[in-house]
C-alpha cells in the first residue's frame, strides 16, 4: 500500500473561516466546521475509502515510519501529575488535565511527530448535551459531594479524542493436547450398615489429540491510552463502521490524547487477546468432554493496523485525596464514572431525620 506524501501534507493544513479568517471548530451538532464568530460553516471532505490498513511489519522498519504531527499548527502539553500528553490546535488550550484534574503548568510546545491517525469517530454529542447529561447524572445521585456538581456546573468536561489501535490478522495454530471423553462406570461399595450397594460414577478416558486451526481477526480494538480507568474503557462501546478518514479539521476546537501504548506494545496486547480466542478454537477442535492443551504454536500473517481516535468528554476532580474520573461517550452521551459519598451530607440528612422524629415524638407526647 503506497501512501501519497502529497496527500499526507494536504491533510495537515489549517482550517480558517473563508468569511472572516477566524479559526473554525468542528461542530458535533452539524458534523461540519463552524465559525464561532460568523455563521459560516464548511464541510469536511473525508473519504471513508481513504482509511487504509497499514502493514504492521513493514511499518516497523524505520525507513517506512512516516511520522507526522496531528496537524501542522498543533501544540502539545504534558500533565506533570499523570503524564498524559494532550494535543490541541490554538486558540484551544489545555490548562487542566482531563484525566486527573491537575492544573497544567508546563508551556505548550509544537506537537511531536507520531504515528498519525488515519481514521476518527467524530463527536456527535455537543458539549452542551454532555454537560446536560452530566447534570442529570449528578442530580440523580444522592450524597454526591458538591465538587462533583461543580464539575458539571462549571462546564468542566472537555472534548478529547482517545487514541486506539486496531489490528487485523490471519492466524494459523498447530496444537497438541489430550481429549477427555467421559463415561459412566458402576462402582460397588459397602454402606455404613454393611450392605452391598452400587453407584454410577463418571470417569474420563484420555486420548492424544493434535491438529491445526485458523482464524481471521478483524478490527480488534486496543486502547492506546492508560489515562482512563480500564473499567470505563471496557464499557465504552464504539461502532467502527462510523469511522471516517482523519482530517485535522476534526481536531479543531477539541483535544486529542497522544497514544501512551506504543504500536508494538499494542500488538502484544492484541496477541494476548487473540491467544485466548484461539484457545477456545483449539478446545472446540479437540472436542470431547474435557480438553487439555499441551502445546500451541501460532503464526500470524497479513498483520495490518490502524490508528484511530474516539470521542469522549472527560473530567476529573479530587475528593479527599482520591481522583474521580467521569467519561462521557462523545457518540452516545452515555456516562461512565463513579461518585464518592459525601459523609457530611449523609450525617446532615441523618440529623435532619432525627430532628423530625423528635419533633413528632414531642408533638404526640403533648
Ligand atoms: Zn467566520
Ligand atoms: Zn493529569
Amino acid at each position: 500500500m503506497q501512501e501519497n506524501p502529497e496527500l499526507e501534507r494536504e491533510k495537515v493544513k489549517t482550517h480558517l473561516c473563508a468569511n472572516c479568517g477566524a479559526n473554525m471548530v468542528f461542530d458535533p451538532k452539524i458534523g461540519k466546521l463552524a465559525c464561532p464568530y460568523c455563521a459560516s460553516s464548511a464541510e469536511i471532505v473525508s473519504d471513508p475509502s481513504a482509511i487504509v490498513e497499514r502493514d504492521f511489519y513493514s511499518f516497523l522498519r524505520p525507513e517506512n515510519q512516516r511520522l507526522q504531527p496531528m496537524a501542522v499548527d498543533a501544540m502539545q502539553v504534558s500533565c506533570g501529575s499523570c503524564g498524559a500528553t494532550i494535543v490541541f490546535i490554538p486558540p484551544e488550550s489545555a490548562r487542566q488535565c482531563d484525566f486527573c484534574g491537575a492544573k497544567i503548568v508546563a508551556q505548550p510546545k509544537s506537537s511531536d511527530p507520531l504515528v498519525a491517525p488515519e481514521s476518527v469517530l467524530p463527536f456527535s454529542i455537543t458539549n452542551k448535551q454532555a454537560i446536560e447529561n452530566l447534570k442529570q447524572w449528578t442530580s440523580s445521585r444522592w450524597f454526591a459531594p458538591s465538587k462533583l456538581k461543580t464539575l458539571a456546573e462549571h462546564d468542566r468536561a472537555d472534548s478529547i479524542y482517545l487514541p486506539y489501535w486496531t489490528f487485523d490478522a490471519d492466524s494459523n495454530t498447530d496444537f497438541t493436547g489430550q481429549r477427555g471423553d467421559d463415561y459412566q462406570e458402576t462402582e460397588h461399595y459397602t454402606d455404613s450398615q454393611g450392605k452391598q450397594q452400587s453407584r454410577s460414577v463418571t470417569k474420563t478416558s484420555w486420548s492424544y489429540a493434535a491438529g491445526s486451526t485458523s482464524r481471521h481477526f478483524d478490527d480488534v480494538p486496543i486502547p492506546a491510552t492508560t489515562s482512563v480507568l480500564p473499567k470505563y474503557l471496557e464499557r465504552l462501546n464504539w461502532d467502527f463502521t462510523e469511522l471516517v478518514s482523519y482530517e485535522p479539521a476534526y481536531l479543531s476546537g477539541h483535544r486529542a490524547q497522544v497514544y501512551q501504548v506504543p504500536l508494538e506494545a499494542g500488538f502484544e496486547r492484541f496477541r494476548q487477546i487473540a491467544d485466548s480466542v484461539i484457545r477456545g478454537d483449539v478446545n472446540r477442535e479437540i472436542g470431547g468432554d474435557r480438553q487439555q492443551i499441551d502445546s500451541m504454536t501460532t503464526d500470524f500473517s497479513n498483520i495490518t493496523f490502524k490508528h484511530l481516535l474516539v470521542p469522549v468528554y472527560a473530567g476529573a476532580y479530587k475528593f479527599k485525596g482520591k481522583v474521580y474520573q467521569i467519561v462521557v461517550n462523545g457518540k452516545t452521551g452515555e456516562i461512565q464514572g463513579e461518585r464518592p459519598y459525601s459523609w457530611v451530607k449523609i450525617s446532615m440528612l441523618v440529623l435532619a431525620i432525627l430532628f423530625v422524629l423528635m419533633t413528632v415524638v414531642l408533638i404526640l407526647g403533648r
